[in-house]
C-alpha cells in the first residue's frame, strides 16, 4: 500500500505527524494507500522552504521563470495519460474527462508562460514638469492554495502556475481525498528546472488548513471548496492580515426558453448535469423550463438518461463514474430521498444502480426530479451529484428572478434563439459566469474564473488577469532628476497644473 507524504524543498517528506487518511478508489471502494496529515510543524517547514526560496525566485527575471514553465508545460503534456489515470483512480471521473480537466489546467500554465507580457508596467512621462511616474507589480511573497477534491489537477493549476510566474513561492494543500496528482505535478516542476522550495505540497485536513491560515509567513491564501469553509477561510485568513480569495459552492441554473433548439438543450443538460457525476462547481443542477418546455424536455432526457453508461472511470466506455466517497454517496442519495419526501416528482431514479464486479463502488445512477419548488431543500442546497432538478416557470422574468434570488451565483446559462432574451440575460443576471447556448461557461485561462454572491468571498477571481492582480502588489514610483534647481522646501500639496 502506498503512503503519500508531503513535498517540501524539492523532495518527498514523510511528515512529522502520526495522523493519516485513507486513499480510496471510488469505483471499487478499496483502500489503495494512506496520506499523511500535516501538523503545524510540517506546515511550518513548508513555509520555511518557500520563504528561503523567495528572494532568489522573485529576483529571477520573469522571462526566465517563464522558461521553466514552458518546460513544465511540456512535461505535463508528456505525462498527460499518467496524470489522468492518477485523477481517475482517486476521484473516479472517467479518463477522458480527467484528461479534459488536466488540459484546462495546462492552459493556465500556458497563460503563465506569457507572464512577461502580463507584468509589463505603465509609464507616464511628465506627470509634472520633468517628473515621470511608473507603476509596476511585485510578488506578494509566500502564497498558499487550499483545493477541493473534484479537480485534483485543474483547481491547483488555477493557482500555483500564476502565483509562481509572478515571482511568489507556493505551499499547496490539496484535498486529502485526492493527494497523488499534486505530488506528481510538484515532481514535474522540479524536473522542469523549478528551484526547490518554490512549489511545496502539504496534505491534511482542518489542522493543516488552520496552520496555513494563521501562519505569519504566508502573505496570501487562495481557497476553492464548499461555501461554509470558503467563508471560514476568508474570515480567518483576513483577520490574520492575509490577502484572501475563497471560492465556494454553487447551484447553477440553465434556463431553457420555448424557442430553444430542444435537442441541443437536452444534450447540454445531460453533459452539464451528469458529466463528472455532477461533481463540478459549474455543473448544471437546475433546469429552468420556461412555458411548456418541461413537457418536451423530460421525454428526451429520460431517453438519454436510460442510455447513459455508468461505470468505472478507467473503462473507456463509461460516460459517468462513481461519486468520490461513501460519505458523499450517502449524502447525495439522502438528497434524492429528501426530494421524494418534499413532494418533488422523481421521474428518473438512479438509486437502485448495481454494477456487477463493482458492488462496493460509490455508483449512483443519474436522477431527474420534475416539479421542484423553490422552497424545497433540494432546490436551495448544493447536492454535488448526478441529480437534476426541473423547475417550471411561466416566463423569462420568473426564471431570471429565481436565479437572482438564489444564494449562489457561480454559473448560469440560457438556451434560446432569441438575441434579445440572451442579451437581457447576460446584462442583468446576478451571476459571475454566464453561458449563452453554452451550458458550462468556464472561462478560458486568459480570462478569469469566479462567481458572485456566496459562491465567492473575494474581490479577485482566479487565473487570467485577475489572478495576476491577486498574486502581485502594485507599486508606483514618481521620479525627477533635478539639476541645479534649488526651490527650497515646499509646504503646500504639489500640483502639476
Ligand atoms: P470542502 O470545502 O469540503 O474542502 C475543500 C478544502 O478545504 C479541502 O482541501 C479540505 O481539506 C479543506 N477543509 C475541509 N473541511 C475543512 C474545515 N472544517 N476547516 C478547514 N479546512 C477544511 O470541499 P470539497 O468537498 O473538497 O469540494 C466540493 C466543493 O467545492 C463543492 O461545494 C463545490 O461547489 C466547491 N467547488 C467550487 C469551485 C469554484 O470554483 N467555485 C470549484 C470546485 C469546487
Amino acid at each position: 500500500m502506498k503512503r503519500i507524504g508531503h513535498f517540501i524543498a524539492g523532495k518527498r517528506d514523510p511528515g512529522a505527524g502520526t495522523r493519516a487518511g485513507d486513499i480510496t478508489n471510488p469505483a471499487t471502494g478499496e483502500v489503495s494507500g494512506s496520506v499523511a496529515f500535516a501538523t503545524a510543524a510540517d506546515v511550518d517547514r513548508a513555509v520555511a522552504a518557500a520563504t528561503a526560496a523567495l528572494p532568489g525566485w522573485s529576483a529571477t527575471p520573469p522571462v526566465r521563470r517563464a522558461g521553466i514553465l514552458f518546460k513544465f508545460r511540456e512535461l505535463i503534456v508528456k505525462h498527460g495519460d499518467e496524470l489522468a489515470r492518477i485523477i481517475t483512480l482517486e476521484h473516479g471521473k472517467v479518463l477522458a474527462d480527467a484528461k479534459g480537466s488536466l488540459t484546462r489546467g495546462l492552459e493556465v500554465v500556458e497563460f503563465a508562460c506569457g507572464i512577461p507580457q502580463m507584468l509589463k508596467g505603465e509609464f507616464s512621462e511628465n506627470v509634472g514638469t520633468a517628473v515621470d511616474s511608473w507603476g509596476f507589480r511585485q510578488p506578494v511573497g509566500v502564497c498558499a492554495g487550499i483545493t477541493p477534491f473534484n479537480f485534483p489537477a485543474m483547481v491547483p493549476m488555477w493557482m500555483f502556475p500564476v502565483a509562481i510566474a509572478c515571482g511568489n513561492t507556493f505551499v499547496l494543500k490539496p484535498s486529502e481525498k485526492v493527494p497523488s496528482c499534486a505530488m506528481r505535478l510538484a515532481e514535474l516542476f522540479i524536473e522542469a528546472g523549478g528551484p526547490p522550495g518554490v512549489l511545496n505540497v502539504v496534505h491534511g485536513d482542518k489542522e493543516a488548513v488552520d496552520a496555513i491560515l494563521h501562519h505569519p509567513g504566508i502573505a496570501a491564501v487562495s481557497f476553492v471548496g464548499s461555501t461554509p469553509i470558503a467563508e471560514y477561510v476568508h474570515h480567518t485568513a483576513s483577520a490574520a492580515g492575509k490577502r484572501v480569495q475563497a471560492l465556494g459552492g454553487a447551484k447553477n441554473h440553465m434556463m431553457v426558453m420555448p424557442d430553444a433548439d430542444l435537442d441541443q438543450a437536452t444534450d447540454a443538460l445531460m453533459g452539464a448535469a451528469f458529466g463528472s457525476a455532477g461533481e463540478r462547481c459549474m455543473a448544471v443542477s437546475v433546469a429552468l423550463a420556461v412555458g411548456d418546455v418541461a413537457d418536451k424536455l423530460i421525454p428526451r432526457l429520460k431517453d438519454k438518461m436510460a442510455r447513459l453508461k455508468v461505470g468505472p472511470g478507467t473503462d473507456t466506455d463509461s460516460e459517468m463514474g462513481p461519486l468520490v466517497s461513501k460519505a458523499h454517496y450517502e449524502k447525495v442519495k439522502g438528497y434524492v430521498d429528501l426530494g421524494v419526501k418534499e413532494g418533488a416528482d422523481l421521474v428518473v431514479d438512479g438509486r437502485g444502480l448495481h454494477l456487477q464486479g463493482y458492488e462496493k463502488g460509490y455508483f449512483l445512477g443519474p436522477c431527474l426530479f420534475d416539479k421542484v419548488q423553490p422552497t424545497m431543500r433540494i432546490y436551495k442546497e448544493e447536492i454535488f451529484g448526478p441529480v437534476l432538478a426541473m423547475v417550471r416557470v411561466a416566463d423569462f422574468a420568473a426564471g431570471a428572478k429565481l436565479i437572482n434570488d438564489h444564494e449562489f451565483g457561480n454559473g448560469t446559462a440560457i438556451f434560446t434563439r432569441d438575441g434579445d432574451a440572451a442579451r437581457e440575460f447576460a446584462a442583468s443576471i446576478q451571476v459571475g459566469m454566464v453561458g449563452i447556448n453554452v451550458p458550462i461557461p468556464v472561462p478560458m485561462a486568459f480570462h478569469s474564473f469566479g462567481g458572485w454572491k456566496r459562491s465567492i468571498f473575494s474581490d479577485h477571481a482566479m487565473h487570467g488577469p485577475e489572478g495576476v492582480r491577486f498574486y502581485t502588489k502594485l507599486k508606483t514610483v514618481t521620479a525627477r532628476w533635478p539639476t541645479g534647481i534649488r526651490a527650497g522646501a515646499e509646504y503646500t500639496m504639489p500640483v502639476a497644473r
